[in-house]
């Protein structure tokens, strides 16, 4: 009971999103919506959303859920990461932060703030003013 009615909140808060965005709310867009919002902030790829949902029993293709992420990343309702590996990288969480990836496990996560403060602090100091950065590390094993 309290299950069915968090999930009918988060949909709900779904459907929020979709109309502060502009955008048009359908059955697909409300899916996937909630699927990545479910668990707070959080990296993520298509692949990733495409198993959660087929796992959970919403039959949608991998390219609905491409265009569907696409979509929420043009609408600024999620970021789209700069591409540096294989897959698009998406983030739940709009504000500017910085960026480890793991190189070794694959783990994508956020600086922790004291790094993150040194490192924010550092860059437009160094590079100039800009709108924006996105920084990532990279973290490397003594192999590579
Ligand atoms: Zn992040």
């Amino acid at each position: 009971m309290i299950d069915d009615l968090c999930r009918s909140r988060k949909r709900s808060d779904c459907a929020q999103r979709l109309v502060t965005a502009g955008l048009r709310v359908t059955r697909t867009r409300l899916d996937v919506c909630q699927t990545i919002f479910q668990a707070g902030d959080r990296h993520f790829t298509t692949d990733c959303i495409y198993c959660e949902m087929q796992s959970t029993g919403l039959r949608i293709s991998l390219a609905s859920v491409y265009n569907t992420l696409t979509l929420l990343a043009n609408h600024r309702i999620i970021q789209r990461l700069p591409q540096f590996c294989s897959q698009a990288y998406f983030d739940t969480n709009l504000s500017i932060h910085v960026h480890v990836y793991d190189e070794e496990t694959g783990q994508l996560s956020d600086a922790d703030a004291p790094l993150a403060d040194k490192v924010l602090r550092i860059v437009p100091d160094t590079l100039g003013e800009r709108p924006r950065y996105d920084i990532m590390i990279f973290q490397r094993s003594a192999r590579s």
